[in-house]
């Protein structure tokens, strides 16, 4: 018999009152389109309520230190299981954080080599670069060190009274030109060996200096530099840092040749590589290695496999376990998340995922989807927010919420198997019942811009040549050299490019759709000389804040031992502004209710005003209609803020645009519209490259190019290049087997 869990009367956000059953022990796919409410039922009430119930069954002396859970707006949950949200935000991570730190697959390795290596050493702690046993002692374990661009920190044509040393800090050279050690006319460039490396690298023989009024030890500038900055590198103030890049860069450290381990740890090897080489190999090269092993019976191994064969599973395979995990990107992230969960033995949980399939090719879909399976089938139940028709045909039970966005959505579309779902006349059964529809009359390709040829990552000299005025899309396997392709041979060579992706627009609290998209000056005009006022007085930012929270809306408490709380402005009431601006209107509304608008009603309001007009036109076109005016951008997703920046250069003409998975977040539905919106942009004469996986968007590009044939060292080159049609039947491309 079926369990579920069970929602009553969901009124968080935009939701409608909603009441639903969510199947236990299955899988239950939430779809329909961007701000229909699916993020509103699943985090916002769902698993913030879980964390909340979580919270209450801890002792208050612990509870002082978890963050606070507003109870969610909903009558009733019945049936809630503890939930795992396993979300995109990107790992980070210090320099110390690597794919291996974070599995907890580096202790199993480390325990491999002081069991297996040869010759025997010392203990586990002579496998760890974090350990005074086994990191390499010049660099601390980092494998980098900071290194001085010389010629930029001296100018070696000068002599020292002409000014040749140009780091600003370090401009008087009193202690240099009163030491009698150097000529002081003499050009830097003419000293002889061994003054150039007293100037730089100093000299222990020569002890006290003069220096002006009194003696100090000579150090060389090089020396000087080190003490002062490199090696206080956590103590130094931002702007300082900023500075100080200026005149460094990173090097490789050539004491461990970037790997980081000790000269003895370094001569220990199993299976005749030593740990740094183990670490640096691909995962699908690993394996090879570890079941040679096993073969021959070494202990221990089975537990590594597993792990590592998990991470292949994910889709990872291209990935190293030395990479550094502040480089993985969202989706890469959240596949790193959820091999901890693999192999635990807890069930009856409730995991969470918003859309997994960012990043993912549908060749890799098909193994992401295996990892959905094992979780259910141990006993848990799976909540997958999610677009992509591969991951919903996996479903037990789908729901799709709509019927559009905003205040036009927050209802229950439908509910029920997949099998019904492509029977039912929802959005998203129409949109899955059909067929697929290829770009019938490619615009034809002409001129050609040609990147510098690339050997980056995983690359094999490859060129990427984008013909101009057309919509090209970039598509291959996760790994296969996609955004290093166009970062390393195309960005370089091309400055004007203008590239969008999830985080383009940096959000903050006091950010909002029209200051971005750059109406907020006209609607401050607009109200200023409707009431003869000053401008500034419609500016939370200036004159016009409240002056309890000086217009930021919330007030933030710090209370000792606790984390900072966020409360409403209780004299503004969280509007931002104080009280006597709020007398001043233009068409009946004043600065606030303007602001409250969402675009839709903006539109119909500011329909005599043109420049207004024109700029909120193109964020409804985009659809976003359904956003207010005055909502933080801080608040919205990472597919609307992409948008949002796509509506501020509706009107481009001529540029080059780069725009990075932007069906992320996307219904099939909204998918239909983006392409229209590309399409406007490629008839205003510009040129664009879209990275995506999605099908449908592939199918209607001018020229595709293909990336491949697989991920990491088994991809790296362009396998297809030409209108999609011909991509077709292509028996060297993956893709050609899904579109
Ligand atoms: P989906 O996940 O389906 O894209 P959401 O649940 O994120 O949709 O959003 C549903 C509606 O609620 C949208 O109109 C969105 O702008 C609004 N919304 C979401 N979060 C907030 C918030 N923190 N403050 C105000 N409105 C919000
Ligand atoms: P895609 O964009 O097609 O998913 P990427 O360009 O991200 O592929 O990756 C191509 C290859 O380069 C992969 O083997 C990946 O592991 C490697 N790579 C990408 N970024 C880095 C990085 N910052 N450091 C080391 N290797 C990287
Ligand atoms: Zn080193
Ligand atoms: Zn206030």
């Amino acid at each position: 018999m079926t369990e579920y869990i069970e929602i009553i009367d969901d009124r968080e956000n935009n939701l409608k009152n909603i009441s639903l059953r969510i199947p236990k022990k299955q899988i239950t796919v939430f779809t329909g389109v961007s701000g229909s409410g699916k993020s509103s039922l699943v985090f916002d009430t769902l698993a913030n309520e879980s964390q909340r119930l979580l919270g209450e069954t801890l002792p208050s002396f612990v509870r002082q230190f978890l963050p606070k859970y507003a109870r969610p707006a909903v009558e009733a949950i019945r049936n809630l299981p503890a939930s795992i949200v396993v979300d995109q935000k990107p790992l980070g991570g210090n320099v110390r954080s690597t794919l291996a730190t974070v599995t907890d697959i580096a202790p199993v390795i480390r325990n491999m080599y002081a069991k297996l290596g040869q010759p025997k050493i010392g203990g586990v702690d002579y496998f760890s670069f974090n350990t005074a046993a086994g990191m390499c002692p010049v660099c601390q374990g980092i494998g980098r060190k900071t290194a001085v661009n010389l010629t930029k920190f001296i100018d070696e044509s000068k002599s020292l009274n002409e000014g040749a040393v140009q780091f600003p800090p370090y401009k008087r050279v009193d202690v240099y030109t009163a030491s009698g050690l150097f000529d002081n006319d003499k050009p830097i460039k003419d000293y002889t060996a061994r003054e150039r490396s007293q100037l730089l690298d100093g000299d222990a023989t020569i002890g006290k200096v003069k220096m002006g009024s009194f003696n100090a030890t000579y150090e060389g500038f090089l020396e000087k530099f080190n003490r002062n900055y490199l090696q206080r590198e956590g103590e130094i103030p931002e702007r300082t840092q900023k500075l100080i890049s200026e005149y460094t860069h990173e090097e490789r450290c050539d004491s461990c040749q970037g790997q980081r381990f000790a000269p003895k740890t370094l001569a220990v090897k199993v299976a005749g590589y030593n740990i740094a080489e183990m670490l640096a190999m691909q995962l699908t090269d690993l394996v090879t290695v570890l079941d040679q092993l096993a073969k021959a019976d070494k202990a221990g191994i089975e537990i590594l496999q597993e792990q590592v064969n998990h991470l292949i599973d994910l889709g990872l395979g291209y990935l190293t376990l030395d990479r550094a995990t502040a480089s993985l990107s969202g989706g890469e992230s959240q596949r790193v998340k959820l091999v901890k969960y693999l192999s635990n033995a807890l069930t009856d949980m409730l995991y969470i995922f918003d859309e997994p399939s960012v990043g993912l090719h549908p060749d890799d879909i098909s193994r992401i989807n295996a990892i959905f399976l094992k979780l259910r089938d141990k006993g848990n139940t799976v909540i997958i927010i999610e677009h992509d028709p591969d991951v919903i045909k996996l479903a037990d039970w789908v729901i799709e919420l709509g019927p559009q966005a905003g205040v036009h959505g927050g209802q229950v579309m439908f509910e029920g198997t997949y099998a019904e779902l492509l029977k039912s006349d929802t959005l998203t059964g129409q949109y899955l019942a059909q067929g697929k529809k290829y770009k019938d009359q490619p615009r034809p390709a002409k001129d050609f811009l040609i990147g510098l040829a690339s050997s980056v990552h995983n690359l094999q000299a490859q060129q990427l040549k984008v013909p101009v005025g057309l919509l090209t899309v970039l598509t291959g396997v996760a790994g296969s050299g996609k955004s290093t392709l166009l970062a390393s041979s195309f960005q370089a060579a091309y400055p004007e490019l203008v590239y969008v992706d999830q985080n383009s627009l940096a959000s903050n609290t006091r950010s909002n759709p029209a200051t971005f998209i750059g109406i907020m000056d006209n609607i401050r005009k607009l109200l200023a000389k409707a009431n003869d006022q000053p401008v500034g007085m419609f500016s939370y930012n200036s004159e016009g804040a409240c002056e309890a929270c000086g217009g930021r809306g919330y007030i933030e408490s710090n209370l000792a031992f606790m984390e900072t709380v966020k409360t409403t402005c209780e004299v503004c009431g969280g509007k931002r502004y104080k009280q006597v601006v709020l007398q001043y209107k233009f068409q009946e509304k004043n600065i606030v209710e303007i602001l409250d608008l969402t675009v839709e009603e903006a539109l119909e309001f500011f329909k005599k005003t043109a420049a207004i007009k024109k700029k909120i036109q193109a964020m409804n076109e985009l659809g976003l209609g359904y956003l207010s005016l005055g909502q933080s951008t801080a608040s919205l997703s990472g597919g609307e803020k992409q948008r949002l920046k796509l509506a501020a250069e509706f009107y481009q003409e001529g540029s080059i645009y780069v725009l990075d998975e932007p069906s992320t977040g996307l219904h099939l539905a909204d998918i239909q519209n983006l392409l229209r919106i590309i399409n406007h942009f490629v008839d205003n004469g510009n040129t664009v490259v879209v990275i995506e996986h999605q099908l449908d968007i592939i199918r209607q590009a001018d020229w595709v190019i293909d990336l491949g044939p697989g991920a990491g060292t088994k991809g790296g080159k362009v396998v297809f290049a030409g209108p999609v049609k011909e991509l077709l039947g292509n028996q060297n491309s993956v893709t050609a087997q899904y579109i």
